[in-house]
C-alpha cells in the first residue's frame, strides 16, 4: 500500500505483528513531536480512535481500561473538540437553565491513571490507510488499529461545533434566555429532535402567551422505523400540550441567516456549517402552501450531516452516495471493518449500519472494543472469520426510540419483536438514564444534573406505569420496577423478550 506522503509501506505494516521497525520508528518520532513527553514505545500496538462521541469514547474507554492490565497497546483519542458533547441532553439543557456544564463534559477524566492512553485535541483532515493526517503536523500519526468515529453534525443549539468547553458553554447557556423571552416559537421539523423540542418548551412554558409551532413536511411526524401508534400518541400529547402543528408544509420563505448577528454564527461542520437557530424578532416565514407565520425564533430541527470529509480522499470509493446512508462509509457487518481492510473499522454515525443512536454507537465501540483487546492480545488476525464473534444486532425491525416531551408526557418504543410503545414517564427516564451513563462515563463521579425536572417518585409508582412497561418487557411489575431502580433501562439483553440475533 502506498502511503501518500510518498513513502512506501507494505500493508503488513498495519499490523501489529508484522510493523517494520522503520516504521515503528516514524510512529514513535511522530508520538513524541506530537505529545511531547509521552514517547511512543515501540513495543506498543497503537490503537487511533478518530472522534470522542458516543462511539468513540466507548471505545477508547474500554481499551484504556483494559491497558491498564495489558501492556500491550496504547490508545490515541482525537476529537477537534476538548468535550464530550452529550448531546442527548441538547433539547431539555436548551430550553431550560443551567445545564450547559452537564452537557458538554471535559475529556481530562476519561482515562484512568493506569491505562496507557492519551487524548489530543486536533482536527483530523485525512485518514489514510495506515495513518492520520492531524492538522499543524506535517508527519502523519501512524497506526497499528484505526476506529472511525466521527459521528454526524447537526444545527446548533442541537449540536455545538465549538472546539473549546469554555465557548460551548458560554453560547449554548444564552439559549433558554433567548427562549424565555420569545413570544412565538417555530420548530421547523418534526423528527424526534422537533417534537422533543416544541414539547419541552411548551411544558416549560405552558402559558397562553408563548405560542411554539411545529411545521413538518411530511403528513406524519417521526419519519423512520417508528410505529404509527408512536406518531399518533405524540402528535396528540403535543396538541395537548398547546403545540400548533402543521403538518404537510415546508418552510420555504425566511430562513435567510443575514437579518441578526445570531445568524451568522458557525456551529457545525460540513453540509450543516452555518446553520444555527434564527432569531430576531418577527421574522416572517412562509410554508410551501402559502402559510405565513412570524416568529422570534426558528430552531431547525431537520436532519443531521454525516462527518465524512476526512474520508473522501482514501476511502471516497466507499462512501454511498445516495439513500438514507448517503455519505456514510460501508462497513462489514459483522466485522465492523471498511473497505478491504483488516485494522480500520467505523461505527456510529458515520458507518452504514443500524438506526443512527448513542446507543448503538455505544454498543458497536463495545464490540470494537472487545475484539481489538482480544486480537492485540492474543496476536490475533482478522482475516479467518471464524475466529471473529460477529456483531450482534437487535433482531426485530423497530429500533429504541425515546421521545420526551418535557418529562411530564412523551412516549418511547422499546427495542423488542413488537416495538411496543410506553407512555409517560419512560421515555424522560429512559433518557435521564442514558444521559447520566454517558456523563459519568466520560468523568467519573461528576456531579451531575438530569435535566428532565419533573418527574416525581410519585409519578413511577403509578399503577398504570407498572403496567405499561411489564406489558411491553414482558416482566412482572415487580421485576419491571427493579429494571428501572437498577438503571437497567430502556432495556437490557436479559429483559428484551426476543434477544438479539447476529447477521
Ligand atoms: C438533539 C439530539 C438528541 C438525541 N437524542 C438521542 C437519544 O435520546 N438517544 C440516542 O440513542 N440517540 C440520540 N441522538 C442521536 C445521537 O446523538 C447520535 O446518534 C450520536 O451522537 C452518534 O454518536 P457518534 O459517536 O457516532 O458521533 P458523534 O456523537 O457525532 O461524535 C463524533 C465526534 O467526532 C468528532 N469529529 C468529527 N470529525 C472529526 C475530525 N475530522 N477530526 C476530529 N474530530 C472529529 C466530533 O467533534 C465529535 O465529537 C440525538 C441526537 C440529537 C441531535
Amino acid at each position: 500500500m502506498d502511503s501518500d506522503d510518498g513513502k512506501t509501506t507494505k500493508s503488513s505494516c498495519n499490523r501489529f505483528s508484522n510493523v517494520k521497525d522503520a516504521a515503528k520508528q516514524r510512529v514513535n518520532a511522530v508520538h513524541a513531536s506530537l505529545f511531547g513527553s509521552k514517547e511512543g514505545n515501540g513495543d506498543l500496538a497503537t490503537v487511533v480512535v478518530v472522534g470522542g462521541g458516543y462511539g468513540g469514547v466507548r471505545v477508547a474507554k474500554d481499551l484504556d481500561t483494559a491497558s491498564s492490565s495489558s501492556k500491550d497497546f496504547q490508545v490515541v483519542l482525537i476529537d477537534r473538540k476538548n468535550y464530550f458533547l452529550n448531546n442527548i441532553a441538547g433539547v431539555p439543557a436548551a430550553v431550560q437553565k443551567g445545564y450547559a456544564d452537564s452537557m458538554c463534559i471535559p475529556y481530562d477524566k476519561l482515562f484512568s491513571e493506569r491505562g496507557n492512553s492519551t487524548f489530543l485535541q486536533a482536527e483530523v483532515s485525512e485518514i489514510r490507510k495506515d495513518s492520520v493526517l492531524v492538522q499543524g503536523h506535517e508527519e502523519p500519526l501512524y497506526f497499528d488499529y484505526c476506529v472511525i468515529a466521527t459521528g454526524s453534525s447537526y444545527s446548533f443549539p442541537f449540536k455545538i461545533a465549538d472546539t473549546l468547553q469554555q465557548d460551548a458553554v458560554e453560547r449554548f447557556g444564552k439559549i433558554p434566555d433567548l427562549i424565555a423571552q420569545a413570544d412565538h416559537i417555530v420548530v421547523a421539523g418534526g423528527g424526534a429532535v422537533g417534537c422533543e423540542m416544541a414539547g419541552e418548551i411548551k411544558t416549560c412554558f405552558p402559558g397562553e402567551n408563548k405560542r411554539v409551532t411545529l411545521v413538518h413536511s411530511r403528513e406524519a411526524l417521526l419519519p423512520g422505523d417508528v410505529k404509527d401508534e408512536l406518531r399518533d400518541k405524540t402528535l396528540k400529547a403535543l396538541q395537548q400540550l398547546g403545540v400548533h402543528v402543521i403538518l404537510g408544509e415546508r418552510l420555504v420563505d425566511g430562513l435567510d441567516t443575514n437579518n441578526s448577528p445570531e445568524d451568522t454564527t458557525s456551529t457545525t461542520d460540513e453540509n450543516v456549517q452555518n446553520q444555527s437557530f434564527l432569531s430576531g424578532k418577527r421574522r416572517k416565514l412562509q410554508t410551501n402552501q402559502g402559510t405565513e407565520l412570524e416568529a422570534d425564533l426558528v430552531f431547525l430541527c431537520w436532519g443531521a450531516a454525516v462527518n465524512s470529509a476526512s474520508l473522501r480522499a482514501h476511502f471516497g470509493s466507499e462512501l454511498i452516495d445516495k439513500g438514507p446512508n448517503r455519505d456514510r462509509i460501508s462497513v462489514d457487518p459483522k466485522t465492523l471493518l471498511i473497505g478491504n481492510t483488516d485494522n480500520i473499522f467505523a461505527i456510529g454515525d458515520v458507518a452504514a449500519l443500524e438506526s443512527k443512536m448513542a446507543c448503538y454507537a455505544g454498543e458497536q465501540g463495545s464490540y470494537v472494543a472487545k475484539k481489538l483487546i482480544a486480537t492485540i492480545v492474543a496476536n490475533k488476525k482478522f482475516q479467518n472469520a471464524g475466529d471473529v464473534e460477529p456483531y450482534r444486532y437487535w433482531g426485530h425491525p423497530y429500533p429504541a426510540m425515546m421521545v420526551p416531551l418535557g418529562g411530564k408526557l412523551g412516549y418511547m418504543q422499546t427495542p423488542c419483536a413488537k416495538g411496543n410503545i410506553l407512555g409517560s414517564p419512560f421515555a424522560a427516564m429512559g433518557k435521564n438514564h442514558l444521559i447520566k451513563s454517558w456523563a459519568l462515563t466520560v468523568r467519573p463521579a461528576c456531579s451531575f444534573k438530569c435535566p428532565f425536572t419533573f418527574i416525581s417518585n410519585n409519578q413511577t409508582n403509578q399503577q398504570s406505569d407498572k403496567e405499561d412497561l411489564a406489558k411491553a418487557l414482558g416482566l412482572s411489575h415487580e421485576d419491571a420496577l427493579l429494571a428501572i431502580e437498577r438503571g437497567a433501562f430502556p432495556i437490557t439483553h436479559d429483559a428484551a423478550t426476543d434477544g438479539r440475533t447476529s447477521t
